[in-house]
């Protein structure tokens, strides 16, 4: 039987509703810093859906777009000016900056309560124990995804294509909060087919295209797809063979349409935390 599709469109459209209605019920003035360098046009489509959503919940979003040439300490002056902008309650740098400024030296600026990618090192830390303010948007929307099929993470075996530091890694570490059974896969991983072919719940983080096939997938597993690939033809498509995945998979969701909603809608939900980390100290 095929799989029940998961609708990241439908279920981002509700957590924005929240936070919009949160917004509204205790009358919050919330704002967002979204900074991009460069002109990518990846980025820049990224970073106006994210202006969109903040539209969309009554959040006030203020761009800077700097130029390409852009030195490191004039990008980490505005980081300065904006961790102590009272109307700024999130920075988000959007990544990847162009070669010659340093990622990490630029996150690392960011105040870690208004890092609402959870991409601070001191975040990250508290991801790890269990102790969090912030959950990586991406990894935090596919935890969602998962809860909206009504499938327990507790106890089953969870296999993650991929090691990064903001998909895989924080991923697994969500579902072992949650008492999943969690192997981490990689490139250097061995007979990988078969292991994922354990997995009642496969995330693909691994950003090649159709790499995950049916035979990799047990019948009724949950397949969530993270993968954004653009093809020769300008289609984007997931990680996982959908065609085929379909067919064994219990749940699975698209791409588009899937986890890339669910991104933006977990950032709105982060920028709200974050007002409330810095107004409601005690
Ligand atoms: P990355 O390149 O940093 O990491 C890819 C991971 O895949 C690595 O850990 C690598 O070990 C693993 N890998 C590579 N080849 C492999 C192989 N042959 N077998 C097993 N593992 C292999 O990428 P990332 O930043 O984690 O992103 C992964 C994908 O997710 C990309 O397509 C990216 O565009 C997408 N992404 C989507 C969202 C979203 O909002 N939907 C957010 C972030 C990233």
């Amino acid at each position: 039987m095929a799989a029940k599709i998961i609708d990241g469109k439908e279920i981002s459209a509700a957590v924005k509703e929240q936070v919009r209605a949160e917004i509204e019920r205790d009358k919050l003035s919330v704002g967002l810093a979204v900074v991009i360098v460069g002109d990518d046009p990846a980025s820049r489509v990224y970073v106006n859906n994210k202006k969109k959503a903040c539209e969309l919940c009554g959040i006030k979003s203020y761009e800077y777009a700097l130029p390409e040439n852009t030195s490191e300490e004039q990008l980490l002056e505005l980081v300065d000016t904006l961790n102590s902008d009272k109307n700024v309650n999130g920075i988000l740098v959007q990544l990847p900056l162009p070669g010659h400024l340093n990622e990490k030296k630029v996150i690392e600026r960011i105040s870690p309560e208004k890092d609402v990618d959870a991409f601070h090192e001191s975040n990250v830390g508290r991801i790890m124990i269990g102790n969090y303010a912030f959950l990586p948007c991406t990894p935090a929307g596919c935890m969602e995804l998962i809860h909206s099929t009504g499938v327990e993470v507790a106890g089953k075996e969870c296999v993650v294509i991929g090691r990064s530091n903001i998909v895989g890694k924080p991923m697994a570490m969500l579902l072992l909060h949650e008492n999943g059974t969690v192997t981490v896969c990689h490139s250097k991983t061995k007979n990988l087919a078969e292991v994922c072919r354990r997995a009642d719940i496969l995330i693909a983080a691994v950003g090649r295209a159709n790499f995950v096939t049916g035979d990799m997938i047990k019948e009724g597993a949950v397949v969530i797809d993270v993968g954004i690939n653009r093809l020769d033809n300008g289609k984007l498509c997931g990680d996982v063979k959908f065609d085929e995945a379909v067919e064994k998979a219990g749940y699975i969701t698209p791409v588009p349409g899937g986890v890339g909603p669910m991104t933006i809608a977990m950032l709105m939900k982060n920028t709200v935390t974050a007002w409330r980390i810095q107004n409601e100290k005690h």
